[in-house]
């Protein structure tokens, strides 16, 4: 029985080596595998968060972002033999060795329930791969799906992309310079400008004495 480490966030960590993911990988395959402890129920309950989520098993690391929202979480890997366990009794299988989806029922988790997690059904698609595995979570919106392979087309085909997956577009780090229409005194100093540097907190930086302010207050 392997122990998660502290379910914390952490950076890619060359050096983890990859028994997470091969004990998942043999989940799927139908080995037997004892529940772990509580711990890998909060990560779980990421990867059916209420409106969805994709998931990417790699040997080093989950990595996680959640449907409507543009940034990849890591996570700690030790989490994806569970992850792999509760899902696969959610969606009534033994084994999942090819691409699968299948409605992900509640009254069939095997974790103990997260503490405020939502209690719904959910619709899975698990992609066993070589070196990750990749689960897509989406709620039910109506019809259910026939478990099954995973289709090209039509309802139940990819929800989203495979990974790996474009990171978050970054802010530009250039600075925005903004014109106004009439001079605005700097607070600080008193100086008139008609163009001011903005900060990504929308603060003015004045030009002649580099001190920052809350424009319209
Ligand atoms: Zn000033």
């Amino acid at each position: 029985m392997i122990y998660p480490r502290k379910m914390a966030e952490y950076d890619d960590d060359p050096q983890n080596d990859s028994r997470f993911l091969r004990l998942a990988q043999a989940i799927l395959r139908g080995e037997p595998y004892e529940e772990l402890e509580f711990g890998v129920s909060k990560m779980l309950n990421f990867v059916l968060a209420r409106d969805g989520s994709d998931t990417w098993i790699t040997p080093s690391i989950i990595r996680i972002r959640f449907v409507g929202r543009p940034t990849i979480h890591p996570y700690i890997v030790d989490a994806a033999p569970g992850v792999v366990w509760d899902l696969m009794g959610r969606m009534g299988l033994d084994r999942i060795v090819e691409p699968t989806v299948g409605v992900a029922r509640v009254a069939r988790g095997r974790l103990r329930h997260w503490p405020g997690s939502a209690r719904t059904d959910m619709i899975g698609w698990v992609i066993p791969e070589v070196d990750a595995i990749v689960i897509y979570t989406r709620p039910v919106t109506g019809e259910l799906c026939t478990t099954g392979p995973i289709p090209a087309e039509g309802p139940w085909m990819l929800p989203a992309p495979r990974p790996p997956w474009d990171p978050p577009p970054r802010k530009s780090s250039r600075p925005e310079h903004v014109a106004l229409p009439e001079p605005l005194a700097c607070p600080h100093c008193g100086a008139p400008s008609t163009t001011y540097r903005k900060l990504t907190d929308g603060f003015f930086v004045c030009p002649a004495c580099s001190r920052s302010f809350e424009p319209g207050r």
